[in-house]
Formats: structure tokens, C-alpha cells, sequence
């Protein structure tokens, strides 16, 4: 823009020149910006490394940023660097440009098919990282972005590890808005499998493309952690018998039971117009 024929001195970080802010989340700031050298176009989240250092999770998150550099999967928000000064940490990841996935269920409740391939594609992200060890641990819909195409990119994974130990820490409330997508045995804050509690999100997720709302509501928090434990929820009349059985299969409250990924991947629901992709990391 042009204010008064002076322009703005652009905020450099490294070669990349920061524009507007894209985002925010509980823990960070995502900004646009631009690499001055070749004009390529990311995105940066910013992260004050108090709140990494409160966590206790440095050595951990450490771990898991260097597997999520590798990580290369076509539904997967890319990490391209990392980078560091005195009191932040700089994410470089590809810049997603279709906003996020629930302001289009902000508008309505998806087409079947639609629905169907969102899932497809967020299965089939969480269980590549799941093989590599990395765990989202905060699938919800802010995380949940849309390309160009229309199709989806799951973003912060491994990064979510300090929300899960902010949970742990009882300042849950105050840094999450709802524990709407959470597993029970994650709401009742015993040791419980990473795995198990990401397909639960997965399945709250499905079921809220499908229906055009959560499927564990109540009037209050109170209500809402009890019927996530008693993992009570009802399918409205559109939902067909097949896509209410994998659901319940896997909002199933027992981790023991609740289907596995490559089970929810073999579901005749699921497996429709599905393929799997060929990639490496
Ligand atoms: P937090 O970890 O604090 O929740 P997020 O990584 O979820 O922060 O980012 C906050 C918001 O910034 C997101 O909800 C999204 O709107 C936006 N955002 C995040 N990553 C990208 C990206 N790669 N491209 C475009 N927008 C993004
Ligand atoms: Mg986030």
C-alpha cells in the first residue's frame, strides 16, 4: 500500500521478508511471508520459547521437529526450517492458502463425498506421521487446513505436544477453548496411547463434516466431558448405517477396542474412491 510514497521498511527475518499475520493460536503467531531471494511465498509461526521451556518438552519437541523436517506427504503442512533467536522460535512452513477447513462447515455440512475425501486425506496423514513416531495430539479445526485444490492439509504436527502437556498441567481451560475433540482417557489424564487419541479427534472430526456439529454438546462443560466419557452421541437421519458403524467403531471409548488406523483404512465406508498414495520422506 502506498502511504505517502514512503513504504514501510518490510520486517526481515533471515531472507524472509514478514508480512501480514495469517493466524493465531494458543501458542503462536503465524505470519506471511516472502523469501527475498527466489520471491517464494510461506508461511512463519512464531513461538515464544517460554512457553516450550515451561512445558519441560524441549528435548521432546526437539525430536519430533527434526522427524517433521523429513516428513514429506502431499496432506501434510510442510516444515521447510527452523530457526531460532533469543527468546523465539521460527517455524518455515509451506503457505496454505484456502483457509481453514471448518469455515466451509461454518457454512453448511459437507456433501458425503466430500466429507468421505477430507477423511481420507486426514487418516491417511495421521497414520504416515504415526509409523514415524510423531503424534498430532491436537487434531481439531483450526489445525485443519484447505489448499488451493480443495484439498486438505493437517498443520502443528508434533508441534502439539506442549498443548498436551498444558492438559496434563490442568491449564487446559485457559489455553483451549473446547475439550470438544478430545479422548476420554486424554479428559481423565491417566498414561494413554497417542495413537488411540488422534483417531478418536479423527472420528469427532468426521462426524462433525457429516452433521454440521459436534457430536458431544451439552449446555455446559460438565455435560460435554460426560458424554465424551460415556461416549454418548446420536447420528442424525442422514448418516448411512455404514458411515454410523465406522464411526462408532472409532469413537468407541475404550482405546483397546477403538479402531486402529489401518483398520479405519480397510472400513468399506472409508475405502470408497480411496487410494492410497505412493510417496517417501
Ligand atoms: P497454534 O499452534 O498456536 O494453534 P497454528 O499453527 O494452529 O497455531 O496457527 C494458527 C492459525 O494460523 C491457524 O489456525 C491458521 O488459520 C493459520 N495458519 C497456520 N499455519 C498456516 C499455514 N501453513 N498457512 C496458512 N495459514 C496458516
Ligand atoms: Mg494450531
Amino acid at each position: 500500500s502506498n502511504n505517502g510514497g514512503s513504504k514501510k521498511p518490510a520486517l526481515l527475518l533471515g531472507r524472509y521478508e514478514v508480512g501480514k499475520l495469517l493466524g493465531q493460536g494458543n501458542f503462536a503467531k503465524v505470519y506471511h511471508a516472502r523469501n527475498v531471494l527466489t520471491g517464494d511465498e510461506v508461511a512463519i509461526k512464531v513461538m515464544e520459547k517460554e512457553k516450550i521451556f515451561k512445558s519441560g518438552l524441549t528435548a521432546h519437541i526437539k525430536r519430533e521437529i527434526a522427524v517433521l523436517r523429513r516428513v514429506r506427504h502431499p496432506h501434510i503442512v510442510q516444515l521447510y526450517e527452523v530457526m531460532a533467536t533469543k527468546l523465539r522460535i521460527y517455524f518455515v512452513m509451506e503457505l496454505v492458502r484456502g483457509g481453514e477447513l471448518f469455515a466451509r462447515v461454518a457454512q453448511g455440512r459437507l456433501r458425503e463425498d466430500d466429507a468421505r475425501r477430507y477423511f481420507q486425506q486426514l487418516v491417511s496423514s495421521v497414520a504416515f506421521c504415526h509409523a514415524r513416531g510423531v503424534y498430532h495430539r491436537d487434531i481439531k479445526p483450526e489445525n485443519l487446513l484447505v489448499d488451493d485444490a480443495g484439498d486438505l492439509k493437517v498443520s502443528d504436527f508434533g508441534l502439539s505436544a506442549v498443548a498436551d502437556q498444558m492438559r496434563h498441567d490442568g491449564l487446559f481451560h485457559t489455553f483451549c477453548g473446547t475439550p470438544a475433540y478430545v479422548a476420554p482417557e486424554v479428559l481423565s489424564r491417566r498414561g494413554y496411547d497417542a495413537a488411540k487419541a488422534d483417531l478418536w479427534s479423527c472420528g469427532v472430526v468426521l462426524y462433525v463434516l457429516m452433521a454440521g456439529y459436534l457430536p458431544f454438546q451439552d449446555r455446559n462443560l460438565v455435560g460435554m466431558y460426560r458424554k465424551i466419557h460415556r461416549g454418548e452421541f446420536r447420528c442424525p437421519k442422514w448418516f448411512s448405517p455404514e458411515l454410523k458403524h465406522l464411526l462408532r467403531r472409532v469413537l468407541d471409548t475404550n482405546p483397546q477396542r477403538r479402531a486402529t488406523a489401518d483398520e479405519i483404512m480397510d472400513d468399506a465406508w472409508f475405502k470408497i474412491g480411496f487410494r492410497r498414495f505412493s510417496f517417501r520422506i
